[in-house]
């Protein structure tokens, strides 16, 4: 009788909408251990499911605008007037 570790976690998200049906306070997130560890958000009124972001693919993105800004930022810098007296 050992079930509390494969058992998928459920909770409510406060607040969020169904992507699909706008439907509030509907939507909740799974954790599933089994087969695999998986995250996603399933909606209780339409049963949409969708995967969250995966945090990776997030950090990648991020990284990659943090490397659009620091561009942005050096050739604005270079472009800087400086008043003579
Ligand atoms: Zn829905």
């Amino acid at each position: 009788m050992r079930y509390q570790s494969s058992t998928p976690k459920r909770r409510f998200l406060a607040g969020v909408r169904c992507p699909k049906c706008q439907a509030l306070d509907a939507v909740r997130q799974v954790n599933i251990v089994t087969p695999e560890p998986d995250e996603y958000i399933e909606c209780t009124q339409c049963g949409h499911t969708e995967h969250r972001p995966d945090p990776d693919a997030i950090s990648a993105k991020n990284q990659l605008e943090d490397q659009l800004s620091r561009d942005a930022m050096s050739t604005g810098t270079s472009g800087t007037v400086k008043f003579k007296p």
